[in-house]
């Protein structure tokens, strides 16, 4: 077997754009193993650094990279795989910032979390880990995107279909891609409620590829039974708008429906599900809109269920 690509948590960014130098060129099909930082960098070291750390959120979510894929063009897609996530031994959740109640309480707290043989042991209580990408994008044309923020290059999605298995189908802007990731988390409950989740250091293992475009503006998601668009707004019902103005675009291309027609079938079948909620300040809502690989077997072309009447 051919050894993995490696890219080391001393390679990451805080932005996502076309300027950014690559750390790495790898062949599509590659598999890379990325070394990750917690969302704070690495800082938290103790109980008091997590009651007292605290820093401007464009200096947070550092994401591994950017990697850049041989080949890849604008107006293709980006399909990567993650095969793997391998958490660190220490997570930390916090009350710091924000989250949806936090003017109810009394900050900061914070509660580091160990991690051994995939249980987080958490002030006595234990349960299993579910390790989740929270940032995955490429770089976009435009101008610059701190890895703060989600939006159509992906960014900080914080989604929990980004767990190992998925694949997250994302636009390919500039040559190359230039994908970096990063943020996982040991576990966050969808909603990530109090802007965290466990934050955790981690080696995420993926596969990359280059695939043709798609009849998307928004990420992708691909799990065993289902696809999922990403997406993001000031609120969560306009995140969910947009999920759902992609989605009935989508399956209205795929499955040769009009657009009202798909929007009924999202009304039927589509499952609206919360990434992220937490009401930080100057952070979107993300959201992401579900349907089942039954009715829409691929994203990549024409091809209808099986037993679909017309
Ligand atoms: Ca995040």
């Amino acid at each position: 077997m051919t050894m993995p690509y490696r890219v080391s948590s001393q390679h990451v960014t805080y932005v996502f754009g076309p300027q950014i130098r690559p750390v790495l060129e790898v062949p599509p099909q590659a598999v890379i193993v990325c070394e990750t930082l917690d969302a704070a960098s690495g800082r938290i070291r103790t109980q008091e650094d997590a009651l007292t750390l605290s820093y401007p959120p464009e200096q947070g979510n550092p994401a591994t990279g950017p990697i850049a894929v041989r080949g890849a063009q604008p107006g293709q897609t980006l399909a990567v795989r993650i095969v793997a996530i391998a958490l660190g031994p220490c997570g930390c959740g916090r009350v710091k910032r924000g989250g949806i109640i936090f003017d109810e309480l009394h900050p900061p707290a914070a509660v580091l979390t160990p991690v051994q043989d995939h249980t987080v042991a958490f002030k006595g209580l234990t349960f299993p880990a579910r390790p989740m990408l929270g940032v995955i994008g490429t770089a976009p044309a435009g101008e610059a995107v701190p890895t703060f923020y989600p939006g159509p290059h992906g960014g900080n999605l914080d989604i929990n279909a980004v767990r190992p298995g998925a694949t997250v189908y994302l636009p390919v802007s500039v040559p190359g891609a230039l994908l970096a990731l990063g943020d996982v988390h040991a576990s966050m409950g969808d909603g990530e409620l109090n802007g965290g989740g466990l934050d955790i250091a981690a080696e995420v293992t993926i596969e990359v590829d280059v695939r043709p475009g798609l009849p998307c503006r928004r990420p992708l998601i691909e799990t065993d039974d289902a696809w999922s668009v990403c997406a993001n707004g000031p609120t969560l019902p306009e995140a969910l708008r947009m999920a759902t103005r992609e989605m009935t675009t989508l399956l209205a291309t795929r499955l040769d429906l009009s657009r009202e027609e798909a929007f009924i079938l999202i009304g039927a079948a589509g499952d609206a599900r919360i990434g992220q909620a937490a009401q930080l300040p100057g952070l979107d809502a993300t959201a992401y809109l579900q349907i089942s690989k039954t009715i829409l077997p691929s994203v990549f072309d024409g091809t209808a269920a099986p037993g679909r009447q017309r």
